[in-house]
């Protein structure tokens, strides 16, 4: 299995527009941050989970080529605005299969309409197949077993995924005991740090290391990080020996 990183940024992305913040002016690679979104590679098969305002460039740079699934997290345009850009996927492939909760899937359909027609629809328009994520339901697709687990970012319902021995779950604030029973045994866990300072919505650095000694995963790797969090090098040096910050295009092999 690969795990590739296809951006590790929040929302704004590293560097933010017209920021003169120290880090947004870094000239370290690993301090710049495309919108936050992972490739998994499994035996043939290749998923995406989520498709955020970078996908284009993502796609260009990790020189994916075929995509089987997209699993979306959650509605929030940081993970969902690139779904245009599966046009080039679309022409070789046909129809793309997304996964996603239905109220995801509820408002893709408002937001591209387009993309969901079904009469005189644009030729050069994308496709999709949808499918609804139900918790407690695992995914088939194909030979490969996808386990969704639930968890909350806010009051919204956020979907993070097992693949095997790797879990990826980002835009996490609370989880039940029930999910995290999800995630035992794990090589490898993905999980979102915005930065040291509380946050509503999402895991800081200390309640990310704190579900991460609950999990007890081999490896940890820290994602969706706020250019407020600091330099890639300065963080590293600050966490436990199996836990990581991820930065953009870091591949993992399993
Ligand atoms: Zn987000």
């Amino acid at each position: 299995m690969k795990i590739y990183f296809l951006g590790t940024g929040t929302s704004q992305g590293i560097p933010v527009i017209g920021s003169h913040h120290s880090v947004c002016l870094s000239d370290d690679p690993k301090d710049k941050r495309l919108r936050v979104s992972v490739w998994i590679e499994w035996d043939d098969y290749s998923f995406v989970i989520d498709c955020g305002p970078d996908f284009r460039q993502q796609m260009l740079t990790s020189k994916c080529h075929k995509i089987d699934a997209i699993l979306f997290t959650h509605e929030h345009a940081d993970h969902t605005a690139g779904l245009d850009d599966i046009r080039p996927f679309f022409f070789k492939q046909g129809e793309i299969p997304i996964y996603a909760h239905q109220r995801v899937l509820k408002n893709l359909e408002r937001r591209f309409e387009y993309i969901f027609e079904t009469e005189n629809k644009y030729p050069g328009a994308p496709g999709v197949e949808a499918f609804e994520v139900v918790n407690n339901q695992n995914i088939t697709i194909g030979e490969k077993t996808i386990v969704p687990i639930n968890a909350m970012h806010g009051n919204l319902q956020v979907f993070g995924y097992r693949f095997d021995r790797v879990a990826y779950l980002t835009d996490v604030k609370t989880i039940t005991a029930e999910e995290v029973k999800k995630l035992q045994n794990l090589e490898v866990l993905v999980v979102n740090a915005l930065r040291d300072e509380p946050h509503d919505t999402h895991f800081n650095l200390e309640e990310a290391l704190d579900f991460i000694a609950l999990v007890k995963p081999k490896k940890a790797y820290l994602t969706h990080i706020s250019h407020i969090f600091g330099f890639h090098e300065a963080i590293q040096q600050r966490l436990p020996e199996n836990v990581f910050l991820a930065y953009d295009n870091l591949e993992i092999n399993l």
